[in-house]
């Protein structure tokens, strides 16, 4: 049996030894799915809701437990878990749930004589492959709507944070969701996650993970039984700044906010501040002074703000860009790590990197650390320029109290969410999915995430 080993990224030390499901283990819960389909899929909505709220009372009650192990497995700060990943997860599986009996279908305007139903019905048997930063999070996202419409879901978690969506699936036992319904696959990508792509009976996958193992899994797909496939990948996300903006009192602490939660791991960091020249210098003495009050420490402390990166390699990929950008001309402040860290962490100062050399991979390549570049516009033109000059498109902000000026630039970014004097990707109302190579295929959060799990049937009837 090939294992995982699950490390804590602040002392490298070996927190779990789990199973990964190999190539039979996949088909073995595809075909155990396939055969709770048909009692899950006609269960009543309010039925299937019924369950899906008491797993989110269970979740409640090990909320704390939930929060330890992604704080241990991802090196979360154990604050962002118990005030952020938990609670959203809850309330990400009871909001889908109080939707399961609201996904109407449609009538078609016939003539007299026929009757066109269109109604939404489950895939069946769909799967879903998850990130290590938003373990739990991710999790909610997918099985709230995948289970509410009537779906078996196989979710595979990331190889480094399989321990929240194991619990998670022996909660729902409990909760009473039938056997086969959701199973838990933990393993390795090329080998889990990629038996999954190619599952010909799987017929529907939701990936959030990075663009380049998006590419493969949409490749797979297309070349096995064409299962529709919906992506969530990475970002290069701009906060814009207008010269207006140093007016707000809160923009530097939600600047830091967008830039460094879980350390600068997040797919919507905001890691380029665009910033108008005027205020250039007064925003960037600002940010780094805020940068470097952040709490660098154990993720378990409640104090910490800023973890440990996932890994060591990690640690040394981020390291490089920033060097290789140094030697390129740009100036580099960063935070300082204090004394007394674990020497096996892997840890990375918070960092602001000005006068970065035009086309770097600062500029363009998702870096996942706590690391922002600047750089400065003159012209609301210019700043739009730059802000869609990558190829993700997944968030972005802008700030100014000019109405007109906010809504042409969130007008002309091109981003699948846009905060005006914030920085969010809206609550659980609003859906979330990227545009250009940060998303593919449908989006998560609000009604619109019963698209990926749900397909139309036409039921055309001629009435005498
Ligand atoms: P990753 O792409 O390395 O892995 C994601 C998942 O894919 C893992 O479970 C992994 O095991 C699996 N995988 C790897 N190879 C595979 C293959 N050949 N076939 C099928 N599955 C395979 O990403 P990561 O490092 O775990 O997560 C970080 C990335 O996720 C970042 O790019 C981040 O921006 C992105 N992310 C996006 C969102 C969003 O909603 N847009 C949210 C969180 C994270």
């Amino acid at each position: 049996m090939t294992t995982l080993e699950v490390r804590n990224p602040a002392t490298d030390e070996l927190v779990a030894v789990v199973s990964a499901a190999g190539e039979a283990e996949v088909a073995e819960a595809v075909r155990r799915a396939a055969e709770a389909h048909e009692g899950w899929s006609r269960r009543p909505p309010r039925e299937r809701a019924a369950v899906l709220l008491a797993l989110a009372a269970l979740m409640e009650r090990d909320a704390e437990v939930l929060a330890r192990l992604d704080s241990e497995d991802a090196g979360k700060p154990i604050t962002e878990c118990r005030t952020g990943d938990v609670p959203g997860a809850i309330e990400s599986v009871r909001w889908f749930a109080e939707a399961a009996d609201k996904v109407f279908g449609r009538v078609a305007p016939t003539g007299p004589g026929q009757l066109g139903v269109i109604s939404r019905e489950p895939v069946g048997v769909v799967a879903a492959i998850l990130p290590w930063n938003y373990p739990l999070a991710m999790a909610a996202w997918k099985i709230g709507p995948a289970l509410a419409a009537g779906n078996c879901l196989l979710l595979k978690p990331a190889e480094a944070t399989p321990r929240s969506a194991l619990r998670l699936a022996r909660l729902a036992r409990e909760a009473g969701l039938p056997e086969g319904v959701l199973t838990v696959l933990p393993g390795f990508g090329d080998v889990t996650g990629a038996a999954l792509a190619r599952d010909p009976v799987v017929g529907a996958l939701s990936f959030t993970g990075s663009t380049e193992t998006g590419r493969l899994v949409l490749a797979t797909a297309a070349l096995t039984n064409f299962k529709r496939v919906s992506l969530e990948m990475g970002g290069k996300s701009p906060q814009v700044l207008m010269p207006d903006a140093v007016e707000f009192d809160d923009l530097v602490d939600t600047m830091i906010g967008a830039a460094f939660l879980t350390s600068g791991q997040n797919c919507t960091a905001g890691s380029r501040i665009l910033v108008h020249r005027d205020v250039a210098d007064e925003v960037v003495a600002r940010f780094t002074a805020a940068m470097r009050t952040l709490v660098i420490g154990d993720p378990s402390s409640p104090d910490t703000r800023i973890g440990p990166l996932i890994s060591h390699s990690a640690v040394k990929r981020v390291a490089r860009a920033v060097e290789n950008a140094q030697a390129a001309g740009a100036r580099v402040h960063t935070a300082e790590l204090p004394e007394g860290l674990h020497p096996r962490g892997s840890y990375y100062p918070p960092t602001v990197v000005t006068d970065v050399a035009p086309g770097d991979s600062l500029l363009t390549t998702e870096l996942f650390g706590p690391v922002v570049s600047v750089q400065t516009f003159a012209t609301e033109e210019e700043a739009v320029e730059l802000a869609n000059a990558t190829r993700y498109g997944l968030a972005a902000s802008v700030w100014t109290r000019d109405v007109d000026v906010a809504w042409r630039l969130a007008r002309g970014i091109q981003a699948g969410v846009v905060s005006v004097n914030t920085y969010s990707e809206g609550d659980l109302t609003s859906p979330f999915g990227g545009w250009k190579q940060s998303g593919f295929g449908g989006a998560e959060k609000s009604t619109t995430a019963f698209d990926q799990w749900t397909r139309e049937k036409t039921v055309w009837l001629r009435t005498r």
